[in-house]
């Protein structure tokens, strides 16, 4: 039974990273018809908020990451906040101290530090060697009965290879010479994160743990913790009693960094990197997840652009790339765009709308005029926060002015400023507005009367409307802008003087 996990620490935003260890995890259990746990890992007392866990949980939510076990929906194997598991944590502590795997330590802070100094004198590595974990039961006793405070250390077992076969990285090996006893639960009796994240994995029938890179290092602990529980047999050619317990052995998958274009670590001076931002930004969603599920996955073809269901058919664990991916805000854009521009017609009109009514460009977003301008720039948006920029330059008023400007001199030929007043004249006039709302014949009858007239046709007589209209020479095709611009009423545009 396929089972994964997303497991925050509700310390800060979402971010990028995490969100693409939760995208990950959740495609692969959507593929495969798995479960996907949420997990909040709230040990660390000090920074972490209940704020911050909603926020986290709002943003997946939004990105439509959901989760079948977790905080709020419950599930067999909960609590699913740490801060609310310490007794199984105890429970598992007197476990591994009854089978001789962690023993009560008694040193105090002055004595660690003694302990460090030393093995930097002798150029040891600065690993707990301590006293302690040879004490008999009587000097345990004794310390006890006097009330010193202590913690737990787990007894790491000298000299030994443990590795994992990792899903990205291959065989990963370690060994414990290079680690010391380390704690599990503190004097104060708080347990510590690499213990928890074992036990954990192991009660919740984790199958697979697919998170970041930099928890590789940690691995080693947890490994050595499911091992003394019995859980995993994660020591090569040493199995254990893990299966009498029931448990299967998680598979390991540590995904590469993420990267700023710079190749830096992707951090705040790179600008945003909270999926909050990004929501806040105008992002869609749908375009999120498809950007965030190819930084670091791809399905072997040139293919882009995925919807959700595309992905959660294509995705493979075994295609999770070991190079750090990039990320590019500009590609991000892009396939904004594209996302956009799939949403059905009418959808996608309105949005639009709305933006340039956000925008603080249009009054009504939902005049005709509305429809016809985001009808006009929905091919050249790539962020709907955008759409109220491009409208400004649809719209070159003061249009007498923009005709004579510097600017179109040089296409100024013959007879450029008739057509372009006959334009303004019967924009102002309402001719232009009569002549599109008689229908295509109407329209077209009117433009080959002008073309007429002014003995021009084609782009010679294009160019000229359209620099008379908008002040630019290139946009959406003249027609479109004719009819667009024919729509306007008094009281469409918010501040024409502004724009
Ligand atoms: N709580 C850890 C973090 O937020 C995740 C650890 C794990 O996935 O094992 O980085």
């Amino acid at each position: 039974k396929i089972k994964v996990r997303f497991a925050p620490s509700p310390t800060g935003n979402l971010h990028v990273g995490g969100a693409r260890t939760a995208l990950f995890n959740w495609l692969y259990a959507r593929k495969v018809g798995g479960k996907f746990v949420l997990r909040i890992e709230d040990t660390d007392t000090a920074r972490s908020t209940r704020e911050s866990e909603e926020k986290m949980k709002a943003d997946l939510a939004w990105l439509g990451l959901n989760w079948d076990e977790g905080p709020d929906v419950g599930g067999p194997n909960g609590p699913y906040r740490q801060s609310e598991r310490a007794e199984i944590y105890k429970s598992y502590v007197d476990k591994l101290v009854a089978a001789g795997h962690a023993y009560p330590c008694f040193c105090t802070d002055a004595e660690l530090e003694a302990m460090k100094a030393e093995a930097e004198a002798k150029k040891l590595p600065p690993i707990y060697r301590g006293k302690w974990s040879s004490a008999s039961k009587e000097e345990v006793e004794a310390e006890m009965a006097k009330g010193t405070p202590y913690c737990y250390r787990f007894r790491v077992p000298a000299n030994k290879e443990i590795g994992i076969n990792d899903i990205v990285r291959g065989q990963v090996t370690w060994n414990t010479d290079n680690l010391g006893d380390f704690v599990v639960l503190r004097s104060n009796g708080l347990p510590v994160y690499n213990f928890c994240v074992a036990i954990d994995d192991a009660l919740m029938g984790i199958s697979h743990v697919l998170r970041a890179e930099e928890h590789l290092p940690n691995t080693l602990r947890q490994l050595l913790v499911y091992e003394a529980l019995g859980f995993t047999p994660p020591v090569f050619g040493h199995l254990l009693v893990y299966e009498a317990l029931g448990f299967t052995p998680p598979v390991f998958g540590h995904m590469s960094l993420i990267l700023a274009p710079d190749k830096s670590k992707l951090s705040k001076r790179h600008g945003a990197t909270s999926v909050g931002d990004f929501k806040q930004q105008g992002y869609l969603a749908p375009a999120m997840v498809n950007y965030l599920s190819l930084l670091g996955w791809n399905d072997g073809t040139e293919k882009e652009i995925y919807t959700v269901d595309e992905l959660t058919q294509a995705f493979d664990l075994q295609r999770i790339t070991k190079s750090a991916a990039v990320f590019d805000k500009v590609k991000l854009s892009w396939m904004n765009g594209q996302h956009l521009r799939a949403l059905p017609e009418e959808e996608l009109l309105s949005r639009i709308a709305d933006a340039l009514v956000a925008g603080g460009v249009l009054a009504d977003a939902s005049s005709a005029f509305a429809a016809a301008m985001a009808s006009l720039v929905k091919g050249s948006v790539d962020m709907l926060g955008d759409a109220a920029a491009q409208v400004p330059a649809l719209l070159g008023y003061p249009l007498a002015e923009t005709v004579q400007s510097e600017e179109f001199k040089p296409i100024q030929e013959d007879n450029f400023l008739e057509v372009a007043a006959a334009v303004l004249a019967a924009h102002d006039s309402g001719d232009l507005a009569a002549a599109v709302a008689g229908g295509h014949d109407t329209f077209k009858k009117w433009i080959n009367g002008v073309g007429k007239a002014q003995k021009r046709k084609g782009k010679r007589l294009f160019m000229p409307m359209r620099v008379a209209l908008t002040g630019r020479m290139q946009g959406p095709d003249v027609g479109e802008l004719l009819g667009a611009l024919a729509q306007e009423s008094g009281s469409d545009v918010v501040e024409r003087s502004s724009l």
